[in-house]
């Protein structure tokens, strides 16, 4: 089996009200779709617009190879080594999803039976809302919007935060006495503060009983982690930008967050994969970032499949969970033709079906299209 074409989609669409976090507002969502077609009829998908310099370079070390060789194919994807420096990490997530998805059809296996020992055969999500307001009364809209996120069955909610010490605590205060206290509440401030700041904040949010504070400080920031973990009793997360080596070498063998939250769109199938064992080795519990479409969502379903619990014992340890956005998109449930979506029980089921276990769409995708790049 040979690759004959790789297609990346570029799709784009407006939204019908702006969504806006501690970082920027956006009045549009993105997504760059990956269709890879082989001689044998097979055609793999992934969602992911971490980098393709490489592909674009050197479409030639993809083009005529064999995608099973999925390992060599991973580390093809590696950026060219600098002066005195090893090769920098694979950022094209997307493609190489569509590698194990050709891998899983061609196997005739479910992609999480390629990737390890099944754990589980449903996730649980959390719910991604409760972006910023610009009504006049933002904290009674976000509780409202919390409260009706509950009656939707979600057991987990995130919330943003990062917009001052003074209006994070009202914010917060606001959802937590909305939801109540049997309801999980995590927040996210997009590396909005400074350690000190943080430090600050952090002692008065205690009070709230969050899950978990995700990127408090710049992703950069290794020590400014370290100080805000030694002085707050609240989780740490934080990764979604980060590529894996750095995933690998600072977040997780340094113990740097209490959960790591890797971005199938950098690092891909190959990468949760390769995580997950570091992560089981070090004890930090792996819950992915996801703000894709539900062809991503598919991809992180089988990779969460397979993660091993962190503890042994009759505590099993916190569910696995992983990020399920529910913010305006035009296209992210409509790339297939499932829906990705909690049954009564509150869990996903992951796909059981060959491959990534989902029909994508390609009318869909043409109708979203705003720009095809062809390699082959
Ligand atoms: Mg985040």
């Amino acid at each position: 089996m040979r690759i004959t074409a790789i297609h990346l989609h570029h799709l784009s669409a407006p939204l019908a009200h702006r969504i806006g976090w501690s970082l920027n507002w956006a009045d549009r969502r993105n997504g760059l779709i990956v269709e890879v077609q082989t001689d044998a009829g097979l055609t793999g998908w992934g969602d992911g617009g971490g980098s393709y310099d490489t592909l674009r370079a050197r479409p030639d070390l993809f083009l005529g190879r064999n995608p099973l060789e999925l390992a060599a194919l991973h580390d093809a994807l590696r950026e060219p080594p600098r002066m005195q420096r090893r090769p920098g990490p694979m950022l094209a997530g997307g493609l190489d999803t569509a590698l194990w998805d050709i891998a899983g059809q061609s196997a005739g296996l479910p992609l999480h039976r390629l990737l390890g020992l099944a754990q589980r055969t449903a996730i649980q999500p959390y719910c991604t809302a409760l972006y910023r307001k610009e009504w006049s009364d933002w904290a009674g809209a976000l509780a409202a919007e919390a409260v009706d996120w509950k009656r939707r069955g979600f057991r987990i909610i995130k919330m943003k935060i990062g917009f001052g010490v003074e209006t994070d605590v009202q914010l917060v205060g606001a959802v937590r006495a909305a939801l109540g206290p049997e309801i999980g509440l995590a927040v996210d401030s997009n590396c909005a503060y400074d350690a000190g700041t943080a430090v600050r904040l952090g002692r008065l949010l205690e009070r709230y009983d969050l899950m978990w504070w995700e990127e408090p400080v710049l992703a950069d920031d290794l020590e400014g982690y370290a100080r805000l973990r030694a002085a707050t009793r609240i989780p740490l997360a934080g990764g979604e930008t980060a590529d894996l080596d750095t995933l690998a070498r600072d977040y997780v063998s340094r113990q740097l967050v209490d959960i790591v939250q890797p971005e199938a769109e950098i690092i891909g199938v190959t990468g949760l994969q390769r995580l997950a064992y570091l992560c089981w080795l070090y004890r930090v519990r792996m819950v992915p970032h996801n703000w894709g479409t539900a062809i991503r969502t598919a991809a992180i379903l089988h990779a969460m499949a397979v993660l091993p619990p962190l503890t042994e014992g009759i505590y099993a340890g916190p569910p696995a969970l992983f990020e399920l956005d529910r913010t305006e998109h035009p296209f992210r449930d409509a790339v297939i033709a499932e829906t990705i979506a909690p049954g009564p029980d509150g869990l996903i089921p992951v796909p059981t079906r060959p491959g990534l276990g989902v029909t994508v769409m390609p009318e869909a995708i043409a109708a979203f299209r705003v720009h095809l790049e062809k390699f082959r």
